[in-house]
């Protein structure tokens, strides 16, 4: 997966003065916690391996450090947010354990979309579990598509989950006491999965939104359904608590911190802070500026697909 993030951090790692001077390490220095599981350290298969996150009193982070995981927890079993890729699905599953859970006691896999980082463990996890996999239409292509053909440097072609639940714009989820209301959010892929759910802290709920993946890909269709969903996305308001598929994220990091630098205020809160996951300001920054950079990406395919040939 290519992603711009990569040329905003080179653009902000290069003071004006010496810009010939900037190294790897000096990179890597610079780069936050979050950004260097996918940056400096994301080949490190050990650093990547990282404890499980209680975020709220239902909602866990138990992946690697460079995709998410999210592990839901209802009074009638578990509800898996993607499933991240080998190497780590045998730790994605230790830490679902450790954070004091049954992995067979998943009943869904929801995949955000059909890149391997985030549906590369669902066909092992649902055998484990018998859970039901869920994607959008287009995106179940995608999967099956990828499992049709070798991996990367000649790799056997991943294990892939069967076609199972299809997901369409406005259908909810509901397992127990809980329930999400899920979004076709196109343009990262043609068929992204978004989801509103409500997660909880001492009992007081928090309106929660997973963007299911930013910044759009595909040329000019990707980008024309980025801004359209860049759009739609802006009208789902009162949101607390942005839900991010990696802890870096397209186009921009989550201001004021992604996941592991909340991970750290976090651990250290004194009583009476506020969960530092709770940022409804960050939010709207967050989706106003993957609403900038849709825009961008449209008007630069544009350009492309008007240019002489
Ligand atoms: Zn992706």
């Amino acid at each position: 997966m290519k992603h711009i993030v990569r040329m905003a951090l080179v653009a902000l790692a290069i003071p004006a003065v010496n810009f010939a001077l900037v190294n790897p390490a000096e990179a890597a220095a610079q780069e936050t916690l979050s950004q260097s599981y996918r940056e400096s350290r994301r080949d490190d298969v050990a650093y990547q391996k990282i404890e499980p996150i209680k975020a709220f009193d239902n909602l866990y982070y138990v992946a690697p450090g460079f995709v998410s995981v999210w592990l839901l927890v209802t009074s009638e079993g578990l509800i898996l947010i993607d499933s991240a890729q080998e190497p780590y699905v045998d730790h994605v599953i230790d830490n679902i354990r450790k954070a004091g859970f049954d992995p067979k006691n998943i009943k869904y896999i929801m995949i955000t979309h059909g890149h391997l980082d985030h549906f590369g463990g669902a066909a092992r996890i649902q055998e484990l579990s018998g859970a039901r996999v869920m994607a959008v239409a287009e995106d179940w292509d995608l999967i099956e598509q990828a499992g049709s053909r070798p991996g990367r440097n000649g790799a056997p072609a991943p294990r892939v989950p069967k076609r199972d639940t299809v997901v369409k714009e406005g259908d909810f989820l509901t397992l127990g006491n809980t329930s999400l209301k899920l979004h076709q959010t196109p343009g990262h892929t043609p068929g992204v999965m978004s989801a509103e759910f409500t997660v909880f802290e001492n009992g007081i709920p928090y309106k929660a939104f997973l963007h299911g993946g930013a910044g759009a890909r595909d040329g000019l269709a990707g980008a024309q359904q980025a801004v359209a969903t860049a759009a739609r996305v802006a009208n789902i308001v009162d949101i607390e608590v942005g839900v991010m598929v990696h802890s870096w994220m397209e186009t921009n990091t989550y201001p004021n911190g992604s996941i592991f630098e909340r991970a750290e205020r976090l651990k250290n809160r004194k009583p009476g802070e506020e969960n530092p996951f709770v940022d409804p300001r960050s939010w709207v920054r967050w989706r106003n500026a993957a609403s900038i950079n849709a825009a961008k990406t449209l008007a630069a395919e544009q350009a492309k697909a008007a240019a002489p040939k």
